[in-house]
């Protein structure tokens, strides 16, 4: 609690932590992280209140010296700002309140925003939406530019050390940082996860709800590669791409099974359908329970088509090999690899192939377990499973339900989405909430209304 913390004239105040001063005048709104959510949510507050004639200043503090690192180097450096369509089952987390806030903020009404700040979006086969720019940089230049002509205030390199919240005859809440500290009316926490922490999303902000009262819940890496047990034979195919299908059996029971392309590399497996996977694999892991992931190199087949076919390819073709023949599945180092691997001589004519080795090759083909040694780590993490619950929010204006005036927004808050744009979707849309709503009435004096 503030003991005391009387104002000093326009431009300071004491404060908790005994002889500082706050170095400037109250501020309406403080957002602390200037990420995808915190420029978003700066940008709907200020357009909030220009809307209702109120003056309200908004100043927005990153710990970072450069900022939107995180969205420049994202979706390869072309920024996958959204997709063409988003549901709740694209998200993991609170169901409910996840459809709730996607709802509120539409993917259309992210692309009409974008072309509002003049960074047009194009989507592609895939349905993954970038600026037409092909480039990133558009998206944060457009963003930046919007929070300028609002006459928003950033501040890079200006981390954010502890929030402290006023009780008594002043509400709000003092922001102790790197250079100082400020006061506010309200906050917006905006700090991102853990994942890729030399953007300056390094956790923290976990640390900075928590003392405000929140919970957080254990945070895992989510999109992230894995890495494979040096036995294997990833380091052969490495660049190669495949479809498979996988399956995380945590605890003996299947939480998960998607198909998509699987990319090899020399440290292990990539590509969208291991990143999507990568959650259960590093959540279960986190936990201490036993995890499996199995994969399926033929995910068009099951294992009695497979026999099929390869009988019918046998009859077909008797002295093709086995590896020329399996080529036709998958790619030909995959076939060649695959049965070294198994030990079986991938040279053998498809018609002397023994029927026990034929059905060996087959169970191994369409449920292969991968040693997977750990994942890639938060350096390599797209995002962050877990963070502060979506419970301890009202999910119409975001404000936390623990302490009024308090927001919260993006990927601090416990969901996370697939590949593919979604978890900007979420950053956009939870920006929007918490940048419209911070410019209204703190909910406790709505309350105190008669
Ligand atoms: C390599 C990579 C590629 C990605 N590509 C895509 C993609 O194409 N499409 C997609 O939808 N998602 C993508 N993502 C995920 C997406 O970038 C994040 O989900 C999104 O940026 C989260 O937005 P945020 O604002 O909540 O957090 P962040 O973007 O992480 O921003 C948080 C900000 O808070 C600041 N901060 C943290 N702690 C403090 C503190 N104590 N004081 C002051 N400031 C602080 C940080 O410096 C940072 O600027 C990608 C992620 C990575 C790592």
């Amino acid at each position: 609690m503030i003991l005391s913390v009387g104002l000093l004239g326009a431009t300071g105040s004491l404060n908790r932590s005994g002889g500082r001063f706050v170095e400037e005048a109250p501020v309406d709104i403080c957002i602390v992280g200037a990420g995808a959510a915190g420029l978003a949510a700066g940008i709907f507050a200020g357009e909030g209140a220009a809307e209702t004639g109120l003056s309200c200043q908004v100043v927005l503090l990153d710990g970072a010296k450069t900022l939107g690192a995180k969205i420049l180097v994202s979706g390869g450096g072309r920024c996958n700002v959204t997709h063409d369509v988003v549901t709740p089952t694209d998200f993991f987390g609170n169901r409910h309140i996840i459809k709730n806030v996607l709802a509120a903020f539409p993917v259309q009404a992210t692309i009409d925003w974008f072309a509002s700040l003049g960074a047009d979006l194009t989507c592609e086969e895939t349905g993954k939406l970038f600026p037409v720019t092909d480039k990133a940089r558009t998206v944060l230049t457009a963003l930046v530019n919007r929070c300028q002509e609002l006459g928003l205030v950033i501040r890079p390199d200006h981390r954010v050390t502890d929030i402290v919240r006023l009780t008594g005859a002043e509400s709000g809440f003092l922001i102790h940082h790197t250079h100082g500290t400020l006061q506010a009316k309200k906050v917006i926490l905006a700090t991102g996860g853990r994942s890729l922490p030399k953007t300056g999303s390094d956790g923290f902000g976990y640390e900075l709800a928590r003392r405000l009262g929140h919970h957080v819940s254990a945070t895992s890496p989510a999109l992230a590669p894995l890495v494979l047990d040096e036995t294997l034979f990833h380091k052969d195919l490495s660049g190669i791409s495949q479809e498979v299908e996988l399956t995380t059996t945590v605890n003996g029971s299947v939480v998960d099974r998607r198909t998509g392309s699987l990319l090899w590399t020399h440290f292990g497996i990539s590509g969208p359908v291991v990143m999507d996977a990568s959650r259960f694999w590093a959540s279960a892991q986190e936990a201490g329970q036993p995890v499996d992931l199995c994969v399926n190199f033929l995910p068009a087949l099951t294992q009695e088509s497979a026999r099929q076919w390869f009988m019918e390819q046998a009859a077909r073709a008797p002295r093709r090999s086995l590896t020329k023949t399996l080529a036709h599945l998958a790619t030909e180092r995959f076939a060649e690899s695959f049965c070294r691997y198994v030990g079986i001589n991938g040279q053998t004519a498809m018609a002397q192939l023994p029927r026990k080795d034929r059905d060996r090759l087959l169970v191994a083909l369409t449920k292969f377990r991968l040693p997977v040694q750990q994942d890639r780590g938060w350096n390599y993490a797209e995002v962050t499973a877990g963070g502060v619950p979506l419970e301890e929010v009202n999910f119409r204006t975001m404000e936390s339900k623990l302490v009024p005036g308090l927001y919260l927004a993006g990927e601090i808050l416990d969901c996370d989405g697939r590949i593919g744009g979604f978890n900007f979707q979420w950053a956009w849309a939870t920006g929007w909430l918490a940048g419209k709503a911070s410019t209204r009435p703190v909910s406790s004096d709505e309350k105190a209304r008669p």
